[in-house]
């Protein structure tokens, strides 16, 4: 079932939103090189819980962080650890969900640990664009094809895959809810884009081939090739003025 929200609702979850976007920027700004992945959790689960948020992840389906922690090859759901130390030149990828009053705002962003290659910087570059490639298309009128194509179009036409076992999702009082928003798809196709829709688009990038795998822990995905991959997300509102991205500061 898809939830139309009201111009109150979204109001709540432009706070939500904004809770997540300054909880990200926190962590970009405490990514170098000599910090755990553990830390990073530790600075998320401060600064959502300070601001009377509560993190999303945080045993959803008994995920134990308040973020998800994905380095290099790892595309999504990483687990942070004390053990895991972020070295130079590493990219991780970086998921935060916090609930504010009852309703959910979830982001992601993908940072260099220190200096990245010239090739990861392009593709953190290129999947970041490709987001918004996404948010240009997430207009009332459109249909979710169109959102999945834009994204697609762009990603492929750099020469990377899109990972196709992981989608985005609407989102409300709700992390996960209707519709799913693959990030590949045909234009003109699937569900009508309604005011008052949220959906968070979360393309997964692969620089290598598309396929993945998950490892022994049962939630780190990672390329199966080893080749590194790179995750933005934004929760974006369907407004009659166009899209807004709530988790933007
Ligand atoms: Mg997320
Ligand atoms: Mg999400």
């Amino acid at each position: 079932m898809i939830t139309i929200k009201s111009k109150a609702e979204f109001e709540i979850m432009r706070r939500a939103g904004r809770l997540v976007a300054e909880t990200l920027e926190k962590l970009r700004a405490a990514v170098k090189p000599g910090i755990s992945t553990g830390e990073l959790d530790q600075i998320a689960y401060a600064h959502i819980t300070r601001h009377k948020g509560v993190p999303s992840f945080k045993g959803y389906h008994g995920f134990p962080a308040s973020i998800c922690t994905s380095v290099n090859d790892e595309v999504v759901h990483g687990i942070p650890s004390k053990r895991r130390v972020l070295q130079e030149g590493d990219i991780v990828s970086i998921d935060c969900g916090a609930i504010v009053d009852g309703w959910h705002g979830d982001a992601a962003i993908t940072v260099a640990v220190g200096h990245a290659t010239p090739e990861a910087e392009r593709l953190m570059k290129v999947t970041e664009d490709s987001l918004y490639k996404g948010v240009e298309h997430a207009y009332v009128g459109q249909r979710i094809g169109d959102v999945s194509a834009a994204i697609q179009r762009y990603a492929e036409d750099q020469g990377y895959s899109v990972v196709r076992e992981y989608v985005g999702h609407g989102i409300g009082r709700q992390m996960h809810e209707e519709p799913q928003v693959p990030n590949w798809g045909t234009p003109g196709r699937g569900m009508l884009l309604k005011e008052g829709m949220a959906l968070a688009l979360e393309p997964m990038i692969n620089a290598g081939g598309a396929e993945v795998r998950v490892l022994d822990d049962r939630w780190t995905v990672v390329t199966r090739d080893g080749q590194p991959s790179a995750h933005f997300e934004h929760t974006v509102a369907l407004t009659a003025d166009g899209p807004e991205i709530l988790t933007k500061l």
